[in-house]
């Protein structure tokens, strides 16, 4: 693909867990997502993978969309937060931890019912955007699968439709694993790419796409673009981080990769997170330091 990557590009893109995403980030992505954002009114995020029967979701997602909404609403924008059961309470343990309470629009627990009512909310609030950050996205033959090719359908309701017809609505992706709401875009590269990939591939596009190590990190290149375009950093900190993580734990949040109830995200320590973090926040104050958003896309390349 032509074009190389910006700094802020180039550390989401640290493929920690050497899952082979590199070749599926696409230069200029996220930065163009974070202006159409910056541009439009309101935002309807959603987040929330549930890897095994009967558990919460995953420690990936809810916290770089936590931090994307916030950005949203300092900005001004409508921001509201879909809700399944499996993600709900690691969403109210988050506006807990920042001592915020967040926008939710809790959706009941079976399939249907949960996707009725996020079509409702869809309609009722008349977003500009729509994004999905770490969501299942259905598969070639339908089904929802975890990065080892196994179906994890059962669990996960079906939101990601609402990503299939959108008309007057941009939508946007974030993603690590090829399986994600948005890697339609990029399906082709996931089946070549990742391991089970042609299983995996999500055939769900998004008008954006945003492929990082992990999606929490996709979600905070959103918000490092959106400081840069208005001039005041809005990431959150790494103690911020920190209290998210934890919280999500404490609620029944598990890692994706391990399995375990523990805070860590995909496999890799928290500290590792705050870290990549805490230099995200510095390339920022850098280019914020440099000039206005205008000027840092000199690291268009
Ligand atoms: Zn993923
Ligand atoms: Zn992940």
């Amino acid at each position: 693909m032509a074009g190389s990557l910006d700094p802020i590009e180039t550390l989401v893109a640290l493929d920690a867990g050497g899952r082979g995403i590199a070749r599926l980030v696409r230069p200029g992505e996220a930065r163009r997502a974070a202006e159409s954002l910056f541009g439009g009114a309101g935002c309807l995020l959603l987040t929330g993978f549930v890897v095994r029967p009967g558990e919460a979701a995953e420690t990936d997602g809810p916290s770089g969309t936590v931090a994307l909404g916030r950005a949203l609403h300092r900005l001004g924008k409508a921001v509201h937060y879909l809700a399944d059961l499996p993600v709900l309470p690691l969403l109210e343990a988050s506006g807990k931890a920042l001592g915020e309470p967040l926008p939710l629009i809790p959706l009941p627990g079976e399939p249907a019912a949960a996707l009725r009512e996020a079509r409702t909310a869809l309609r009722s609030l008349r977003p500009t955007h729509l994004v999905a950050i770490e969501r299942p996205g259905r598969a070639a033959d339908g089904e929802y699968y975890n990065t080892r090719g196994l179906s994890v359908t059962a669990w996960n309701a079906p939101l990601d439709r609402l990503f299939l017809r959108r008309r007057g609505l941009v939508t946007v992706g974030v993603g690590d694993g090829g399986n994600e709401v948005g890697m339609g875009r990029v399906r082709r590269a996931v089946g070549r790419c990742l391991p089970h990939g042609a299983t995996i591939a999500s055939t769900v596009a998004t008008d954006h796409l945003v492929v990082a190590g992990t999606s929490n990190w996709g979600a905070w290149a959103l918000v490092a673009y959106l400081s840069l375009l208005a001039g005041r950093q809005l990431l959150p900190t790494p103690e911020e981080e920190r209290r998210l993580i934890e919280a999500q734990v404490e609620v029944g949040g598990v890692d994706g990769i391990t399995g375990q109830a523990a805070p860590t995200v995909d496999g890799l320590p928290l500290a590792l997170h705050q870290r990549l973090l805490g230099l995200l926040r510095e390339l920022t104050e850098y280019g914020l330091a440099q000039g206005d958003g205008r000027r840092a896309t000199r690291w268009e390349g």
